[in-house]
């Protein structure tokens, strides 16, 4: 399986792709974990790439390919295909990966955006509440602490954080659209595009994600 992963903050990419791995063996690969553990194992594009990143500069994309195309390369992904989260963000990013991925003849299965309305991510990452002590997190709904706005672990008062606000939620939901909808558009004209509705429990989505691979 060799599948790229599309959805905004908060509609379960994670989720989904921890039960694609268990069922398929499936690697899942985002840009952010390759860059580290390139930078850890102080390899040669490792280097390259913390220099960008220490100056607060996007890493280019010729680095990231590279990056990506050697794990790629691996025996382990060679073997059980992968799930790409996070990347490819931009439509030239898409074109050296497809031209990457032809290079080592290891087509995409296709492209599978998980859909939700805006308001119901909303709803969903706005009730969260952390704790500005031990870092836990509750959510308003679904998982509120013991005692309203108190920590379970540690006592102290709890807070919406700022990325919580659903002003801010809203914001990056915008700027999300604005990035991707051109990276599908250029899957949509390849045919690699499968529109799931994300609003509904993780299994259900999950069995649609595998019927729209034809897995
Ligand atoms: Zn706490």
């Amino acid at each position: 399986m060799r599948i790229v992963l599309v959805g905004p903050p908060g509609v379960g990419k994670g989720t989904q792709s921890e039960l694609l791995t268990e069922r398929f063996g499936a690697v899942p690969l985002s840009s952010g974990a390759i860059f580290r553990s390139e930078i850890e194992a102080r390899t040669d594009l490792g280097e390259m790439a913390k220099r960008y990143i220490d100056q607060g500069r996007l890493v280019p994309n010729g680095v990231t390919i590279q990056m990506m195309a050697k794990r790629m390369r691996s025996a382990e992904v060679l073997k059980h295909g992968f799930i790409l989260d996070g990347f490819p963000r931009t439509v030239d990013q898409a074109i050296a990966l497809d031209q990457m991925l032809e290079d080592i003849e290891q087509p995409l299965d296709g492209v599978v955006s998980i859909e939700v309305d805006a308001e119901v991510v909303v709803a969903r990452l706005s009730g969260r509440i952390g704790c500005t002590r031990c870092g836990a997190i509750y959510h308003k709904v679904t998982k509120p602490p013991k005692r309203d706005w108190i920590c379970d672990q540690c006592n102290s008062p709890l807070f919406v954080r700022d990325d919580d606000q659903p002003e801010t939620i809203r914001e990056r939901l915008r700027v999300f659209d604005e990035n991707t909808a051109p990276v599908i558009g250029h899957y949509e004209e390849l045919g690699l595009v499968r529109r799931i509705d994300g609003d509904r429990d993780p299994e259900v989505v999950f069995g649609d994600i595998v019927r729209a691979l034809g897995l």
